[in-house]
């Protein structure tokens, strides 16, 4: 949190409390949260908060390249923070949560070059989809 208010700073953003309370929100709370969610963690530490500044801020720190959009294919957007290790998102697909899965076995492909279309690789997204222990019978 520190070093990424530092850079912010660098980069010229002014770091307001509605701001700042925006962001913590994105950090400290659970990975893929929606806008509302965001916006409700947020508010713990400045109720006057509105729905539009969280809209704002989230704009901003897409561009600051501090946060990503996901997509679980429900239509929503949900958001999460860009870390140095990432991780993937197994979702179920009978009762809808979304847990986080560590390690990444895409990894090793960051930073290649596909030979068949000279295609240099920089990033990825995985969903996985499926059942989640609760969900599964018997
Ligand atoms: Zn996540
Ligand atoms: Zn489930
Ligand atoms: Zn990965």
């Amino acid at each position: 949190m520190d070093e990424l208010r530092q850079e912010l700073k660098i980069r010229g953003y002014r770091l307001t409390s509605q701001r700042e309370a925006v962001l913590r929100a994105i950090y400290e709370g659970a990975c893929t949260q929606s806008v509302e969610e965001i916006h409700e963690r947020a508010k713990q530490w400045l109720p006057s908060l509105g729905l539009t500044t969280v809209y704002r801020t989230l704009e901003l720190l897409k561009h600051a390249r501090k946060v990503q959009e996901i997509y679980l294919g429900d239509g929503k957007v949900r958001y999460e923070p860009i870390l140095e290790t990432h991780h993937h998102h197994l979702i179920c697909q009978v009762c809808g949560k979304v847990e986080p899965v560590e390690g990444c076995f895409l990894s090793p492909f960051e930073g290649a070059t596909l030979v068949r279309n000279g295609f240099q690789i920089l990033g990825h997204r995985l969903e996985l989809y499926g059942r989640c222990r609760d969900c599964q019978e018997g």
